[in-house]
Order: C-alpha cells, then sequence, then structure tokens
C-alpha cells in the first residue's frame, strides 16, 4: 500500500565528506529523501535539471560555486521556488550570513553551535513554518 504522506526531501550541499556523510545518514534516519552534492555548482545543475526539493541546505565556503553565488543564481533563474534555502556556515562567516539573509534566505544554522540532531529539528521547523 502506497502512503499518501510524501517524504520530505533534502538537497545537501556541503564540500566536506565527512559533514556530507553524517547529516546524510541523520536526514535519513528522521524520515527525509537526501540527494548530496559536493559543490554549488553540482546543486545549480540539479536544480536546472527540474530537482525541486522541499529544502535546500547548502554550506557557504566551497570551491568553485559559493554558496552565495549558488543562491543568487537560484532566486535569479527562479529554481525551485517552493523549496526552503537553508544556510549551513561557520561562526566566523558573519559577514557572509549578512550577504545570505540580503538575497534572501529561511534560515542558517551554525556548524559549531548546533549538533546534528539539533540540525534536523531546525531545518524541520523552517519546513513547518513554510507550509502554507
Ligand atoms: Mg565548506
Amino acid at each position: 500500500m502506497e502512503s499518501n504522506t510524501k517524504k520530505p526531501s533534502l538537497l545537501l550541499v556541503d564540500d566536506d565528506q565527512f559533514l556530507l556523510n553524517m547529516y546524510s545518514l541523520k536526514f535519513q534516519n528522521s524520515g527525509f529523501e537526501v540527494e548530496v552534492v559536493n559543490s554549488g555548482l553540482l546543486a545549480l545543475q540539479k536544480l536546472r535539471d527540474g530537482y525541486t526539493p522541499s529544502v535546500v541546505l547548502c554550506d557557504l565556503v566551497m570551491p568553485s560555486m559559493d554558496g552565495l553565488e549558488f543562491i543568487k543564481k537560484v532566486r535569479e533563474e527562479r529554481l525551485s521556488p517552493l523549496s526552503a534555502i537553508v544556510v549551513l556556515t561557520n561562526q566566523s562567516q558573519s559577514v557572509e550570513i549578512e550577504r545570505a539573509k540580503e538575497i534572501g534566505v529561511d534560515g542558517y544554522i551554525v556548524k559549531a553551535s548546533t549538533i546534528p540532531s539539533e540540525v534536523v529539528q531546525e531545518v524541520q521547523n523552517i519546513l513547518a513554518k513554510k507550509k502554507p
């Protein structure tokens, strides 16, 4: 029998393989369908290909295309407009956090001060608020 409740989906973007593995597992265990990519460029390709995740959880400092540039493109090209965009960042990146807010993100999470289960909880809270 097929369930009526669709699983929430997550696009996880981070150049740190350890974090990708860790968060991916945490979110899967919490009922998310998870796609992982290690750069903004690959994330952008996924969205351009028509992927519409419930939420994009995105690191800021990454090679080839950083998180801010990625989010800016997503907004400019109006890719997956219903996706929540949440920035995952390091405490020291306060200027970038401000810039992310200007571009328009649904939330940001500071890595160092947030344990993985709290990251999942925070994303779930953001999704719950976003629902009409
Ligand atoms: Mg990084």
